[in-house]
């Protein structure tokens, strides 16, 4: 009978292994280089393991997003009309990223939004909703109707700015005529706080006064924001904020065009407080956009500027060398794009991202990896390969903090999410441009989707919808801790560390056959639920 034999490897095999550190797998260079594939997308390959010594929660995703701009995490929302207004570059900048404004609405408008992000102070609302005295009980009950509230405060003039004169709530309302008008039934005797009190003294104010919002109000009697008792249990400390240290206001970035008023456009924005100015467009290299960006760098050393879109050494070359502080890459690779499909031009964005970012450290200038991104793989795929940061559209789009209104199509709840060269978009902007007034349709930046002598627009995106994500006050941590995690099992403590390991080769990959992709998602189950998070 055969003996079973144990094998032991001898003593010195072990000591041997103790300091194994033969590279497995492949460096970034080699699996960017092969010439065995064409184009890289996030997709075709993986990170190798490294080794854990260290919690996620250890993980620090700070990133410098510009040659002056760190953020704490490493998200920027996209410049389109369904992803970043106010309410998405404030939640945004409270995660500790940063949104980026649209342009496709006159100038002021989005002028407004940018101050609206710089005035907003946590738990107070900077644009409430406000009536006038000649305004009637069937206003208060459509709001009610609309926004799910209706303790609103009355002005001379029913705007923000104008002084106070009372305030209605829901039982001043009831059982009152939808004809009478807010000045029969308004309560005049009305809890104020002074502009200038800081978030807990007028938490203490709501509390003590025990009514339902304190309006605040400037030294005329002016109402300039409110605190909703409501929102009292939703405020919390967010340590992670973009914030201007000197100022404490939150950052804000917004994008413009390269045409001639896209000048007057930023100055606007400048003297609202803007920041960042991402110049936007699908194809950087242009005479256009390097002119822009040394006016821009001449006329406003402060403002950091994101130039692009690139995806070649060649194109980052030029808008280096104009003064981008940041470039942004990618080039067809977004979720409603179709500019591949139109113009045969573009990248995969693995590589792209991959070519531009080991080009521009170089030169010490960050680059955004911009479209595409649909899971947390992505993002640590795009951080790994050298973006400083990740810029998402569709990921975002759908959420609350989003533009536009839920809607329900064979029972799911969804929003609208488009590109921002699909037709629906250039129309929106030349037509209407989100325009509240005629004077603004004309202040609205025409003809920016397409050139002035084309017979026919061309349009390089699509208009679609997305599921509800609900907010990004838990979508943000997800993502955000999601990170964490994905950093941790590749053995490093930080962006940084992680982009080191990768340009030395010490962090390694691994490409990925399309068996072997279809082998890492879900498979052979009949059915299964997907949820990504809980908290
Ligand atoms: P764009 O404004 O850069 O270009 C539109 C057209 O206007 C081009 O023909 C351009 O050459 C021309 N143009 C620009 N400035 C000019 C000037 N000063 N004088 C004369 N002509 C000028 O916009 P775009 O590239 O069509 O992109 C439109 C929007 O769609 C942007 O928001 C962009 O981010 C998005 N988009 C992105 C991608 C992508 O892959 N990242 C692709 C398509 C569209
Ligand atoms: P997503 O995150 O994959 O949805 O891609 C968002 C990115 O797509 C944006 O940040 C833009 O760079 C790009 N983009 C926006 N509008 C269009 C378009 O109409 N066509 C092509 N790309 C677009």
């Amino acid at each position: 009978m055969a003996s079973t034999s144990t094998f032991l490897p001898p003593a010195s095999a072990l000591e041997h292994l103790k300091s194994y550190k033969q590279p497995d797998g492949l460096s970034l260079r080699s699996l960017v280089d092969s010439q065995a594939h064409g184009g890289l997308t996030y997709n075709d390959f993986l990170v190798l393991p490294g080794h854990i010594n260290f919690p996620a929660s250890d993980v620090s995703l700070e990133s410098r997003i510009t040659k002056k701009t760190v953020l704490k995490t490493p998200f920027l929302s996209s410049p389109m009309d369904t992803v970043t207004e106010t309410e998405m570059a404030i939640a945004m900048a409270l995660h500790g990223g940063m949104g980026v404004i649209h342009h496709n609405l006159p100038p002021a408008m989005q002028a407004a939004m940018v101050r609206a992000v710089k005035k907003f102070e946590n738990g107070f609302i900077t644009e409430p909703m406000v009536l006038s005295p000649t305004n009637t009980v069937a206003d208060v009950w459509a709001i009610k109707e609309k926004f799910g509230f209706c303790g609103i405060p009355i002005t001379e003039n029913g705007k923000l700015n104008s002084k106070l004169v009372g305030i209605v709530t829901g039982r001043d309302v009831q059982f009152r005529p939808n004809s009478a008008a807010l000045s029969t039934v308004m309560t005049t005797d009305v809890v104020t706080a002074n502009a200038g009190v800081t978030l807990e003294q007028a938490n203490t104010i709501l509390r003590d006064s025990k009514k339902g919002k304190l309006p605040i109000v400037d030294g005329e009697g002016r109402l300039v924001a409110l605190l909703a008792r409501s929102d009292l249990l939703k405020n919390k400390d967010y340590p992670l904020a973009s914030k201007k240290p000197e100022s404490k206001q939150l950052l804000c970035a917004a994008a413009i065009g390269t045409r001639g008023p896209d000048r007057d456009r930023l100055r606007l924005l400048v003297e609202a407080g803007l920041d960042v100015v991402v110049v936007d467009s699908s194809q950087g290299n242009s005479t256009f956009q390097i002119d822009m960006v040394q006016w821009i760098k001449k006329e406003f050393p402060d403002i950091e500027v994101i130039a692009g879109n690139v995806v070649t050494r060649e194109q980052a070359a030029a808008l280096i060398v104009a003064g981008a502080d940041g470039l942004r890459i990618g080039m067809g690779s977004g979720s409603i794009c179709i500019t591949q499909e139109v113009t045969a031009v573009g990248r995969p964005q693995g590589t792209a991202v991959f070519a531009v970012a080991e080009f521009a450290r170089q030169f010490g200038v960050p680059v955004i990896a911009d479209g595409g991104i649909s899971n947390i793989g992505h993002i640590a795929k795009a951080l790994a390969l050298g973006a400083s940061a990740v810029m998402m559209g569709g990921l975002l789009a759908g959420t609350t903090e989003s533009p536009g209104e839920f809607f329900y199509n064979e029972g799911k709840r969804l929003k609208k999410y488009r590109g921002m060269g699909s037709i629906d978009a250039m129309n929106a902007g030349t037509v209407k441009g989100g325009a509240a007034t005629a004077d603004d349709v004309d202040n609205a930046a025409t003809s920016r989707y397409f050139s002035e002598g084309d017979a026919v627009r061309v349009a390089q995106g699509v208009a679609g919808a997305v599921p509800d994500k609900g907010s990004l006050r838990k979508f943000i941590p997800y993502l955000y801790t999601g990170l964490q995690h994905s950093l941790q099992d590749m053995g490093t403590r930080s962006i940084v560390e992680m982009q080191e390991k990768a340009y030395s080769g010490e962090l390694r990959f691994e490409l990925r056959t399309a068996s072997a992709q279809l082998e890492g998602g879900v498979h052979g189950l009949h059915s299964f639920e997907k949820r990504l998070f809980s908290s």
